[in-house]
């Protein structure tokens, strides 16, 4: 059932989903334009998508804003509601290999990650905020014996989420299953790298019973589509993950709009540090490679940056080396295959200029470098390692977005600690040690949203995700998110 020639199969059955999703049907884009979407398996063209842009975004925001006001879905039992969140996670359960096939045609990831990682994940997301939509209470006042005050949280409206292509329905779910719980109308701009699986989960919650309006999905380019809505006057809220440069655009458009809510999950340049005593090399060694070239290395949370200290370092890069030679990229869709493609040509090109940045300034290449499975037209780059990179180094510095990790040796835990924190970024961080009052001061001194010890990526759905410093604000994940997507009402009533 799982080779190769299965997956091929099922992607040659599929009937690629194309249009936007838009007040409960399925639609051309208004002006009838649609862009090729192109698989990096292979560089060809998979389908072509509906471009949507200003006038398909008002005729969503107009979808949403009726089914807010209107109230199918704001005001339904919450009882009803969790059924048609849990019906629309069984509908994608249902459809878990046909999803995760064409996650992997869409951003070249292998077919395993997709199939154990982004759909089950994003399927526990949704049932996760189905759970919680009928424990969200509100609060009390004082009071006086003449007056009555009570706080309730309340639906902001209309959501808009924007989303990246590395992990396209993951971090589609991060924001509209908590957004939908909390009663909002959703409208999801996929980024036009991978736009497929949010068209398809947005035919499969009309299938599974969320009134029409309440999620619409506009694919189409960000300067189009993802502009209209971020500069929409009736969208109450971007929520939004992706670069850095967009953030910032973002909040140039509330501020020339209504002063829409933004929150903003963007990139890292995560440090993962490993001191003379951590408790198991081997292990360590495993996870600082998988901790950057999984999924290519196109992970906000990427551990992109390996700090090690002297004591440990000429062992410890031997092993990591080890490790790295065994990842091998191979065809997306072979189930053996653990590194697949970069999303496209663009991002690998992008790669490959920082490779070759790190070569001039005098990074020692330990392993990989260049650009690999050339003859299968697709976008692949090896896994590739340099040494001896200082903190100054653009490789140190900038956000890669690609399989190339950077290994700094230092003398000192603190020295470790500062040059940890000589980032502009602050997503995530990673440590190994043994020693508890070392492993806990570095976790609370870390300008970090994330810190894990002794575990790379350790952590779950329960635990609040995103960044400090310019790796953005607001959570994803926990119940964090959940209340993200609401407003606090104080309601006092006289005696
Ligand atoms: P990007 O910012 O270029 O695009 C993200 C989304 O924004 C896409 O849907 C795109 O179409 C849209 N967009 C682009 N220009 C826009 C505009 N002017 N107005 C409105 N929308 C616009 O980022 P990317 O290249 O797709 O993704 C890579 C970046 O995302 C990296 O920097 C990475 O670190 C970051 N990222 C962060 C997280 C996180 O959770 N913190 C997760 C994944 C990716």
């Amino acid at each position: 059932m799982t080779s190769l020639a299965h997956f091929e199969a099922v992607a040659g059955s599929l009937k690629l989903p194309g249009e936007a999703v838009i007040g409960g049907k399925t639609v051309a884009s208004v002006s009838g334009k649609t862009f090729a979407n192109v698989t990096p398996r292979n560089g060809r063209i998979l389908n072509q998508v509906a471009q949507c842009d200003a006038a398909d975004v008002d005729a969503a925001v107009a979808s949403a804003r009726t089914a807010f006001e209107t109230g199918p879905w704001r005001q339904l039992h919450y009882r009803d509601k969790k059924l048609v969140l849990f019906k629309f996670a069984e509908l994608m359960e249902r459809d878990a290999e046909s999803l995760a096939v064409v996650e992997s045609l869409d951003v070249g990831k292998p077919i395993t990650n997709a199939l154990k990682g982004d759909i089950p994940g994003s399927i526990n997301t949704l049932r996760y905020y189905a759970e919680a939509l009928d424990k969200i209470y509100g609060e009390v006042g004082p009071g006086t014996p003449s007056r009555f005050s009570f706080a309730v949280h309340e639906p902001l409206g209309v959501v808009g989420a924007i989303v990246p292509w590395n992990f396209p329905l993951l971090m589609a779910m991060w924001k509209i299953a908590p957004a939908l719980a909390m009663g909002n109308s959703v409208i999801l701009k996929p980024a036009e790298q991978s736009p497929l699986t949010a068209l398809k989960i947005g035919e499969l919650a009309l299938e599974a019973g969320l009134p029409a309006g309440v999620l619409n999905i506009v694919p189409g380019f960000g300067a189009e589509a993802g502009k209209a809505l971020a500069l929409h006057n009736d969208v109450d809220m971007i929520a939004f993950t992706g670069s850095g440069a967009v953030g910032k655009l973002l909040m140039q458009y509330s501020g020339q709009s209504n002063l829409k809510r933004v929150s903003l999950e963007l990139g890292g340049k995560s440090p993962h540090i490993i001191f003379d005593d951590c408790p198991d090399l081997e292990r360590a060694a495993t996870e600082a490679a998988w901790g950057v070239f999984y999924n290519s290395g196109q992970v906000c949370t990427a551990g992109s940056r390996l700090l090690v200290q002297a004591g440990i370092a000429d062992e410890f890069f031997d092993r990591l080396i080890a490790v790295a030679r065994r990842i091998v990229a191979g065809d997306p869709l072979e189930p053996a295959t653990t590194s697949g493609a970069m999303v496209s040509e663009e991002q690998m090109q992008t790669a490959l200029r920082y490779i070759e940045t790190a070569k001039q300034e005098g990074g020692a290449l330990a392993l990989g470098g260049s650009r690999t499975r050339v003859d299968s037209g697709g976008f692949y780059v090896e896994p590739t390692v340099f040494d001896r990179v200082t903190p100054e180094n653009t490789i140190a510095r900038e956000e890669v977005f690609g399989p190339v990790l950077a290994v700094t040796r230092f003398k000192e835990p603190n020295d470790a600690i500062r040059i940890a924190n000589d980032t502009s970024y602050g997503l995530a961080a990673g440590l190994w040690t043994k020693d508890i009052t070392l492993a806990h001061r570095a976790a609370r001194e870390i300008r970090a949203g994330l810190v894990w010890i002794n575990g790379w990526d350790s952590c779950d759905i329960t635990m609040p995700f995103g960044g400090f410093k310019q790796s953005g604000f607001g959570r994803d994940r926990s119940l964090h998110a959940l209340y993200k997507y609401a407003d606090l009402k104080s309601v006092s009533i006289t005696l």
